[in-house]
């Protein structure tokens, strides 16, 4: 047993001869978009709190407010003794929001999307994920034992071919598309209205994860179902998950939809089941959220007034036709030395954008993830494109 520390340390070494070893660090302070490590200050172009909420003060007294009313702790699994009529107002709250029957909290969008996807679907049933999806979704597909089908990303000729072929081999199974709204490390956006034409002429449900929609699109923040206009009707056959993680700036994780689906995922999945509930500080703050969400739009304007401002200073630096469709912009530089160097390069200039290598995407794509939030002024996104051309 005493190889056991040894076993480790030379597998460390070889991921850090790979270029590839990650670790910890922490901020001293790490307030919106303001964070210190060491003694140096930096801006903040690496959150997933695009509209800044996380330290809004309505939020903090939120989590206050019902750490007073409920306690600290969660003290069982819903089914157990941990429900409380927070969770339920929280819920119907979501359901409101979503303009769904119902809704069901996660402890974390990894929860929800591991628990359900497990469950979801089974044998002689078919996935069809996109092959950039999170890995939570992978996870989640992996323990089922349906059979998947992994389309290239955004690839709807080859889905559809794909599914034509299913449909005919299986006319009674369920077939599920699975697929972000935007996703999280190219920040590219689901042509989620052709997607659910398909869904509708193979007859198919669609699992959809607005992890990174919900809060910034549509008018009243709902995510990319609102953007897209989707009627009610139309979305009965979608089954959409969402995240209080990020735009939200708390924490946790719910799905949306019917009733029934609803019920049948309290009885099914075991994330949800076997797991104590969500504190009440969370589920505090989620619903202050939540209900200043529709209000919130002057926030949500001022991110995308920020996306097209990012846009055009790329495009005037780079000369190119430099896109932005979400908060989530990637600097792809394909090349993971270079990507690592970059990031330091910024870092010396004060700011703070992540390097995404191998494993969180397949090596040789690496890039700066540079994400954007709404308290970023335009002198900042100035001087951040500046600083990247010169890097
Ligand atoms: C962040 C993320 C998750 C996980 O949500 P958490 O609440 O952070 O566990 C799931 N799916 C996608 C697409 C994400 O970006």
């Amino acid at each position: 047993m005493k190889e056991i520390g040894n076993h480790f340390q030379l597998e460390l070494e070889e991921i850090k001869a790979q270029g590839l070893y990650r670790s910890l660090y922490s901020f001293q302070v790490n307030n919106g978009k303001h964070l210190t490590f060491n003694g140096k200050a930096y801006l903040n172009f690496s959150s997933n709190n695009y509209l800044d909420l996380a330290d809004d003060e309505r939020l903090k007294q939120g989590a206050i407010q019902a750490i007073q009313e409920w306690g600290a702790g969660g003290k069982a699994s819903r089914l157990i003794h941990g429900s409380t009529s927070l969770h339920e107002l929280l819920e119907s709250t979501i359901a409101k929001f979503k303009q769904t029957e119902a809704a069901l909290l996660f402890n974390s969008g990894y929860h929800a999307n591991v628990g359900v996807l497990s469950q979801l679907a089974a044998e002689g049933d078919v996935y069809f994920t996109d092959e950039l999806n999170h890995a939570s979704i992978i996870d989640g597909l992996r323990l089922s034992k349906a059979k998947k089908v992994i389309y290239p990303h955004l690839d709807l000729n080859s889905l559809e071919a794909q599914l034509k072929k299913e449909r005919a081999e299986n006319a009674k199974g369920k077939l599920i598309i699975v697929t972000e709204s935007v996703f999280s490390m190219d920040g590219d956006v689901a042509p989620l209205l052709d997607l659910l034409s398909l869904a509708e002429k193979y007859d198919t449900w669609i699992y959809l994860d607005e992890a990174h929609a919900v809060g910034v699109f549509g008018k009243t923040g709902q995510g990319l179902v609102e953007a897209c206009g989707i009627s009610t009707e139309r979305l009965q056959r979608v089954i959409q998950m969402g995240t209080f993680g990020k735009a939200f700036g708390s924490f946790g994780a719910f799905i949306a939809g019917s009733k029934n689906l609803i019920e049948w995922l309290v009885n099914r999945v075991r994330t949800f089941i076997y797991t104590t509930s969500l504190p009440p500080a969370v589920l505090g703050a989620s619903l202050v959220a939540l209900r200043m969400m529709p209000a919130e739009h002057v926030r949500r304007d001022r991110l995308w007034h920020n996306l097209r401002t990012l846009e055009k200073l790329l495009q005037t630096q780079w000369n190119n036709t430099f896109k932005i469709v979400s908060p989530i912009v990637p600097i792809r530089l394909n090349h993971l030395e270079k990507t690592l160097r970059a990031s330091e390069f910024l870092k010396s200039a004060g700011f703070w954008l992540t390097a995404i290598r191998y494993p969180t995407v397949a090596s040789g794509t690496e890039r700066l993830r540079l994400t954007v939030m709404s308290s970023h002024t335009d002198e900042e996104l100035a001087r951040l494109v500046s600083t990247l051309g010169e890097c």
